[in-house]
């Protein structure tokens, strides 16, 4: 249903990423995949039926042009972008150093401005495209300890709402996808960090991530993949701007 589609997901490598990858490979599209780690990026290519993987880092402008290009020049010009890399750091504010502050936005917020400048010509061009953020429910509302994660994903939100506006005469479409906690590497890393600061069992703060989701559970990345396949197929043009939450009822 996307076979004449090039698609490309940043942090396509593993987790929410790689749901997203497998899902668009699924509905016939060619996907690059993209991220730091060439190798994980193969392995995943690999296993994908018309795949590249191409390494780059989102914070880096210049390699991303590079990385584009290297993409287009395999697959033609990209129809469909998830911005999907991400990087979460938790700390108090008093606690969150400038370093972690530049990285966490260069991450999350300007790889997202970096990357979506790379397609818009190739979709002003064909007059239509898909630029799908993976933003979070911290783009929606507030937590404690990840100041600096909210504001690059609040910063999304805004990105995917102004950009929208400004190609709604187009036939490209633009909207943040916002999981809840979802069953990842990085949530892994969430509960480590959790047990080694505050003693807790491994059970107990998992259950004190999922407490915040009224359905009490974590999201499953194939649940997201879920959402972005149906922004990409007939039927949603008329969905852009929207900031949409999986998150079991976490924010309404
Ligand atoms: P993972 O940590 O499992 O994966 C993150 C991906 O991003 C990896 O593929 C990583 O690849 C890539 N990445 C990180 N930094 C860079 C960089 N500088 N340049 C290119 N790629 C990079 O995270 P998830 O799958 O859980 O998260 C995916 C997205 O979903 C993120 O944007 C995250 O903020 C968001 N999200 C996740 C939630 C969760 O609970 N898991 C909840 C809400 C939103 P590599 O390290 O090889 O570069």
């Amino acid at each position: 249903m996307l076979s004449d589609k090039h698609v490309v997901v940043t942090g396509g490598g593993r987790g929410i990423g790689a749901a997203i990858a497998a899902e668009m490979n699924r509905l016939g599209a060619k996907v690059t995949l993209m991220g730091r780690t060439l190798s994980a990026l193969q392995t995943r290519a690999q296993q994908l039926a018309r795949a590249g993987a191409v390494q780059v880092d989102v914070t880096d402008e210049k390699i991303v042009q590079a990385g584009f290009d290297e993409a287009i020049a395999r697959f033609g010009p990209v129809d469909i972008l998830i911005n999907n890399a991400g990087t979460a750091h938790s700390s108090s504010f008093a606690r969150t150093d400038s370093d972690n502050w530049q990285q966490t936005l260069a991450v999350n917020l300007n790889g997202v401005f970096y990357c979506s400048r790379q397609v818009l010509d190739g979709m002003l061009e064909a007059d239509w495209g898909r630029i799908i953020n993976i933003a979070s429910t911290a783009g929606l509302t507030g937590y404690a300890y990840v100041t600096a994660y909210c504001a690059a994903k609040h910063g999304v939100v805004g990105l995917t709402r102004s950009l929208a506006l400004e190609l709604a005469g187009t036939g490209i479409t633009v909207n943040a996808i916002c999981p809840g906690y979802t069953n990842t590497d990085l949530i892994a890393g969430a509960i480590t960090r959790i047990v080694d600061k505050t003693g807790m069992t491994r059970e107990d703060a998992e259950a004190r991530l999922k407490s915040t989701n009224p359905q009490r559970r974590f999201i499953e990345p194939e649940e997201v993949a879920g959402a972005v396949s149906w922004l990409c197929l007939p039927g949603s043009e008329s969905i852009t701007g929207q900031s949409i939450p999986i998150a079991g009822g976490e924010v309404m």
